[in-house]
């Protein structure tokens, strides 16, 4: 386990994946029969004892409602959310607390700014600017607000490398695009895209910039004041906290004149049949009962990774990418899908002559989980031509042993399939 005491004098030593991974109860286990392989992080991360435990806790100890209640319960539970809001207002560098939204996740938080930022503004004729590696949470949010008035959604290109061509993504900053969009981090290529490059394009022409950093967040050292974005959305369980978990950042200002996306209980000043006054932000957006003993789950989740330290873990995770890139361009037949200069450690190939879903399924009666299909990401399949790649995505508890027996599994599986 550890603490925040020890981190500090062991910040600058390399981790100890031995040791790391005994924070992971769920690593231990075995899967038909072999132990657990588990590269799927991109898709959940695997929580550490504390997570799970403050959970438990608050369940056992301290569950009561946020807001509501006056008694010591209901206090309690309101300060372990609120403490929430605070870590990750500093996690991602706001300048405020009152600017971090807590949402169920990223997709949550994006349709959030479809529906209360986007909508009102939209006209026909409007474009929103997105590229063609973005997950669906960042297409489809803004394609179905778009048709309500006849605005349309389009992509700026990238290479076959799986790099935003940043010229072209200028070059479509019009005067008609109303909204930008981008991944920070894509989910299938590990692409790390230039977002302050792109921010700062979006501020000159006075264009709002969302940036999705689901897979940002848990790898990456994220700054919003230093990436000069205008909304920041993330996601709890990819960064080791529970599931249905994540928060929305966006500038003071804009916040401030976006109508409510939902309505009910918590979010109000004043109620009355001719009428109903709001809280101010963040409150606002946060009808109804939200997953309190999650975002207790996510603060000890970010306490956690703080603890180990972002340089670290980023170091540790670039290094088991390198180990990864140079067995699996050994494979024969094998074809890798993302060679971005900047790069998370994230895997997608494919075998010539296997089918990505048959490929995962033998994979894990060898006990290695990874993801096959199509990423929640059609457009980006669509460029590279193919149905669907298989993913293995990486996290600093990952070893370089366990990427071996990746290795030697797709030697075993492609003989079988061939
Ligand atoms: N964007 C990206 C890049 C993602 O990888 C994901 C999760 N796969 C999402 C958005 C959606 O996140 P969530 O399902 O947690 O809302």
């Amino acid at each position: 386990m550890n603490t925040q005491a020890d981190s500090v004098s062991s910040q600058r030593t390399p981790l100890d994946a031995t040791r790391i991974r005994a924070d992971f109860p769920l690593l231990a286990r075995q899967v038909h029969g072999k132990p657990l392989v588990y590269l799927d992080n991109a898709n959940t991360a695997q929580k550490p004892r504390e997570v799970i435990e403050a959970v438990d806790r608050f369940y056992r100890q301290t569950n009561a409602n946020v807001s509501r209640a006056v008694h010591t319960l209901g206090e309690e539970a309101t300060a372990a959310y609120e403490a929430t809001r605070d870590k990750l207002a500093r996690f991602i560098h706001a300048p405020s607390r009152d600017e971090i939204v807590l949402t169920s996740g990223t997709t949550q938080a994006i349709n959030l700014v479809a529906y209360s930022y986007a909508l009102p503004r939209l006209k026909a004729g409007d474009e929103i600017l997105v590229t063609t590696m973005e997950h669906h949470a960042n297409i489809v949010s803004w394609q179905v607000i778009a048709e309500r008035v006849g605005a349309k959604v389009v992509a700026a290109p990238i290479t076959p490398a799986g790099e935003l061509i940043v010229d072209e993504f200028i070059a479509r900053l019009t005067p008609r695009v109303k909204l930008a969009g981008v991944v920070h981090v894509s989910n299938v290529l590990g692409t790390i895209n230039p977002v302050r490059e792109l921010a700062k394009a979006c501020r000159a022409r006075g264009i709002p910039l969302l940036v999705d950093g689901s897979q940002a967040a848990p790898h990456l050292r994220v700054d919003v004041q230093a990436l000069g974005c205008d909304f920041y959305a993330l996601t709890g369980h990819k960064l080791f906290g529970p599931t249905g978990t994540g928060a929305l950042w966006a500038r003071k200002e804009l916040l401030r004149d976006m109508p409510p996306f939902f309505g009910g209980g918590e979010m109000i000043r004043t109620v009355s049949f001719d009428g109903t006054t709001f809280a101010d932000p963040p409150h606002r957006f946060e009808a109804g009962t939200p997953n309190i003993a999650g975002f207790v789950g996510l603060g000890a989740a970010i306490d956690y990774v703080n603890g180990l330290g972002l340089d670290r873990t980023g170091a540790r995770e670039r290094e088991l990418l390198d180990h990864a890139t140079a067995a699996l361009t050994c494979v024969p037949g094998l074809r890798l899908f993302g060679q971005a200069r900047e790069k998370a450690a994230v895997l997608s190939f494919l075998i010539d002559g296997a089918h990505a879903h048959d490929l995962a399924t033998l994979l894990d009666h060898e006990g290695i989980a990874v993801r096959s299909g199509h990423h929640c990401a059609h457009p980006l399949m669509q460029f590279y031509g193919v149905p669907a790649t298989v993913r293995a995505s990486l996290a600093f508890y990952n070893t370089h042993e366990e990427i071996d027996t990746l290795v030697r599994a797709i030697a075993k599986v492609r003989k079988l399939l061939a």
